[in-house]
């Protein structure tokens, strides 16, 4: 009997997860299924280009997993049970359940309106390719001169303003933050973004928590409303709710909690990586949902399941940052360089070059995901039956 690994989710994650997995063991001793609802592979960090109106290249999975030996079910999961060990997923063949051995969850996230009245009914969002695409279509329908705001004023949403303000100078783009714009940022990295905004013709409303969202402006907390023809919605990302809907245990958002080899805390079959966990960094930081941080998140759990596996030794690499990439648009960028807890330093790239580097950043992250086993040596290993045997112990008393 194989041992049987399902990963659940091949955005960045999970899909770096199953190939790491092909690489790591046998394929006579392992079955490994990768189960995502889509057909093909999303490049979430382009969402607000999509929107912009940029055609994204196809990346169909059955291409990029055809001989690894990891079985690819287009099924969506509509339900986990952790004790019976099972998934629920439903496909073009109907509802299914699959039994598992040991189960890598890395279903991502969605949008998060942050129960901001009116958000649900009128505002756009990129978190996915639906509503990035919802939105696409909206943009090209606008006339010159009718007004956009972006609410949120993090990584999301710098980049989303600054993408249709270049893509379409004609529309009156503003952009609306919490805090001060860039204030997380080194004085090098906020100098240069706001000459880019300003250049780009945005417009910044600075300490504006908005507070509402009607179908032609948005409402702050400090009494101001703001005209919008478009609402953007960037302020964060929620976890789909399946997990909370398990035995596993949960944040309060819904994140699985995991140790440090991405383990449940609570269910030790079950693997969590990427945004749907609850993964604490340096400085006893939770880390971001972001891909900087998630495939490394995968690449522990998927070192962690082979060693608990075969008898290797656990992998102890301690996951930090080194940056954040942000795009301004196709012209502009910013290379925000940090301390391993993702605390802006002084240095920061700007310009063209940051800009050819955040490319490049997302053009090879595709490139791991549509290359799945190349690249590392074949370090597969033997699966003991008396390790199957030891985790299943584990699992049993937990
Ligand atoms: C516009 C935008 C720009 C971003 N820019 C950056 C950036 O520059 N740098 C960075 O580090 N991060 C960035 N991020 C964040 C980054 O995209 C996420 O943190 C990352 O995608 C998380 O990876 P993941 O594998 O956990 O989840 P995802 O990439 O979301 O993948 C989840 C997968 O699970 C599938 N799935 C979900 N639910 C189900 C279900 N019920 N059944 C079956 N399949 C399902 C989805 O289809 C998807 O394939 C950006 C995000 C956005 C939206």
């Amino acid at each position: 009997m194989r041992h049987r690994i399902i990963v659940l989710g091949a955005g960045y994650t999970g899909a770096f997860a199953a190939g790491r997995l092909a690489r790591r063991l046998r394929r006579e001793d392992v079955a490994i299924t990768l189960v995502n609802a889509e057909p093909d592979f999303v490049e979430r960090v382009r969402m607000h280009q999509l929107a912009a109106g940029q055609d994204l290249k196809s990346r169909p999975f059955s291409g990029m997993f055809a001989g690894t030996g990891v079985e690819l079910r287009l099924a969506k999961v509509t339900g986990v049970d952790v004790d019976r060990k099972t998934v629920a997923v439903a496909g073009a063949d109907g509802a299914e359940e699959l039994g598992y051995d040991t189960l890598v969850y890395a279903l991502g996230s969605g949008w998060n309106a942050q129960g901001v009245p009116g958000t649900a009914e009128h505002a756009f969002e990129i978190a996915g390719r639906p509503g990035a695409l919802r939105l696409r279509e909206r943009l090209a329908r606008l006339d010159a001169g009718q007004a956009v705001v972006v609410v949120g004023g993090g990584l999301t949403g710098l980049e989303a303003a600054t993408e249709i303000a270049e893509t379409r100078p004609d529309l009156d783009v503003a952009l609306a933050a919490r805090g001060g714009l860039g204030d997380w940022l080194s004085s090098k990295g906020r100098e240069h973004l706001r000459k880019v905004v300003g250049g780009l013709g945005i417009t910044v409303y600075e300490h504006a928590a908005v507070t509402g969202v009607e179908a032609d402006r948005v409402a702050t907390a400090d009494g101001r409303a703001i005209p919008a023809a478009v609402t953007v919605w960037t302020a964060g990302f929620a976890v789909h709710p399946i997990a909370k809907a398990t035995a596993l245990e949960v944040t309060g958002t819904g994140q699985i909690m995991v140790d440090g080899t991405m383990r449940s805390v609570s269910h030790p079959d079950v693997y969590a990586v990427g945004d749907a966990a609850m993964v604490m960094g340096p400085g006893d930081k939770p880390l971001r949902m972001s891909c900087a941080s998630g495939v490394p998140t995968a690449w522990q759990a998927v070192d962690a399941i082979a060693a608990r596996l075969t008898g290797g030794k656990l992998p102890n690499v301690p996951i930090r940052y080194f940056n954040q990439c942000i795009s301004l648009g196709r012209k502009e960028g910013l290379i925000q360089y940090v301390t391993a807890d993702d605390r802006a330093v002084r240095s920061a790239l700007t310009g063209r070059l940051a800009a050819v580097y955040k490319e490049l950043v997302c053009k090879g992250a595709a490139w791991g995901v549509a290359n799945p086993t190349f690249g590392l040596p074949m370090r597969r290993r033997r699966v003991t039956r008396e390790r199957v045997a030891a985790g299943s112990a584990v699992a049993a008393s937990a």
